[in-house]
């Protein structure tokens, strides 16, 4: 059975004790509404530590969009059924007030001098079409990992350019070691995204355009095209054989990644796209080299 705990200091106090027993402990932070990519990296978790714990908590302040966070699939109780079948030792919630109970403002918010600054990683693509969003990010999964001072955290590579985040982060603090695993994928291809429950069946059919046009890209790889302009023209053309709303169709070098394309030829390169198909907010990766399949692509 998997420990559930409420408060932030009480999650603090279960790894606390984890540690002095000489536990590692591998810590996967979640916004909830698990599927099996979530699972994945629970299970990875639990096999490369002692115990595994979870954080389910949608963070209010990674949302630039209240209707996008208003209507964040929210299910608690299947949540935690799920992570008994996976392993996980100990999951534990937590409201904003609990995890900042000395940086909130009189109105609720949190005191814009306690945002943590995310860094040249945080520039262009999400950061430029979600504006505050990393610096939410950065923030709340600090503060988780000082609540957990994990000596592993997990995280998938379907959010790419947040592991970029995390892992300036983690430079910073010096903690804990970062694990970023491939994304788990729906048997159509398209990456399994809590946001998935939120389209029609038909929008879900529609939606595996976009691991198409990721994949198009990658066999221009293979066939030799290394041009940035010419491997987004072969993601673009894909894409717009739906009714798909793209924001971004990028190409950009994993190891210099930064906030604009490479010029010139590509030596290494994950494609990266996001868009709206209906009001439903979807983003992907792939990474087209394929000695860098796994993971971020980090050296
Ligand atoms: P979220 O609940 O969306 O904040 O995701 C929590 C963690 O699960 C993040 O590190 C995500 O990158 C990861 N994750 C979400 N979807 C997938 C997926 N399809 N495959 C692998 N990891 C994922």
């Amino acid at each position: 059975m998997t420990l559930r705990l409420e408060a932030p200091a009480d999650a603090a106090q279960w790894c606390a004790d984890q540690r002095s027993a000489g536990r590692s402990i591998g810590f996967v932070p979640t916004m909830g509404a698990l599927h099996d990519g979530h699972l994945g990296l629970v299970r990875r978790a639990r096999a490369e530590n002692s115990v595994a714990c979870v954080s389910v908590f949608v963070n209010p302040l990674q949302f630039n969009d209240a209707a996008d966070f208003a209507r964040y699939p929210r299910d608690f109780a299947g949540d935690a059924c799920l992570l008994d079948a996976s392993g996980c030792d100990m999951v534990f919630t937590g409201t904003l007030a609990g995890f900042f109970p000395r940086e909130l403002r009189a109105d609720g918010a949190l005191d814009p001098r306690h945002l943590e600054d995310p860094g040249p990683p945080a520039e262009g693509l999400e950061g430029a079409f979600r504006p505050g969003h990393f610096a939410g990010v950065a923030t709340i999964v600090r503060r988780l990992f000082e609540v957990t001072r994990p000596t592993r955290a997990y995280f998938g590579q379907k959010d790419y350019q947040q592991t970029r985040v995390v892992r300036h982060l983690v430079e910073r603090l010096g903690f804990p070691e970062l694990v970023v695993c491939p994304t788990a994928r729906e048997d159509s291809g398209l990456a399994r995204s809590s946001r998935n429950e939120l389209l029609t069946a038909d929008e879900r059919r529609r939606a595996v355009v976009i691991v198409n046009a990721l994949r198009a890209a990658r066999e221009a790889w293979r066939r030799g095209e290394r041009d940035a302009g010419r491997l987004r023209a072969e993601i673009l053309a894909v894409l717009a054989t739906e009714r798909f709303g793209v924001e971004y169709a990028a190409l950009r070098d994993p190891i210099a990644f930064g906030a604009s394309e490479p010029a010139g030829n590509l030596r290494r390169a994950v494609a990266l796209v996001a868009g709206r198909m209906g009001r439903v907010r979807l983003i992907d990766n792939l990474i087209l080299d394929e000695d860098r399949a796994d993971g971020d692509g980090a050296p």
